[in-house]
């Protein structure tokens, strides 16, 4: 992580919340919060914040090693495909690999990302866990 602690403050919302742009006028559904409509172009829009939820539909296993990342490999990151319509790409977390699979339903849960920080800051924003069923 390489934000300074005014940054990441700054961005605070897009750590900690999913976001999504619904147009008004086409009625389609972006990711992140959107001035206007990606697909008609219109002013039209309305942001959400998204429950968190979705399905995998695909994802990667990284075992990029970076100075000081080791404890953190190896890394998933995922396409889910939010209840709200939008893809949008998150590490997927607390996952045994050998039961992962595509179509995992998920939802986003804080979690740590960086505790590497000089000045002893430890950043979190928000990953994905496969949700337990009950
Ligand atoms: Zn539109």
């Amino acid at each position: 992580m390489k934000h300074s602690i005014s940054i990441f403050w700054r961005l605070k919302d897009n750590h900690y919340k999913i976001y999504v742009t619904k147009c008004g006028d086409c009625g389609r559904v972006a990711p992140l919060k959107r001035l206007k409509c990606p697909y008609c172009g219109s002013r039209n829009v309305e942001h959400i914040e998204s429950r968190g939820f979705g399905e995998l539909i695909n994802y990667t296993v990284s075992y990029y090693r970076t100075e000081g990342s080791e404890q953190y490999l190896p890394r998933v990151v995922g396409l889910v495909k939010l209840d709200e319509g939008p893809v949008i790409i998150g590490e997927i977390t607390d996952v045994d690999l050998n039961e992962l699979s595509i179509g995992t339903r998920v939802e986003a849960v804080l979690r740590k990302y960086s505790s590497e920080d000089p000045n002893g800051l430890i950043y979190y924003g928000l990953k994905f866990i496969p949700v337990i069923k009950k």
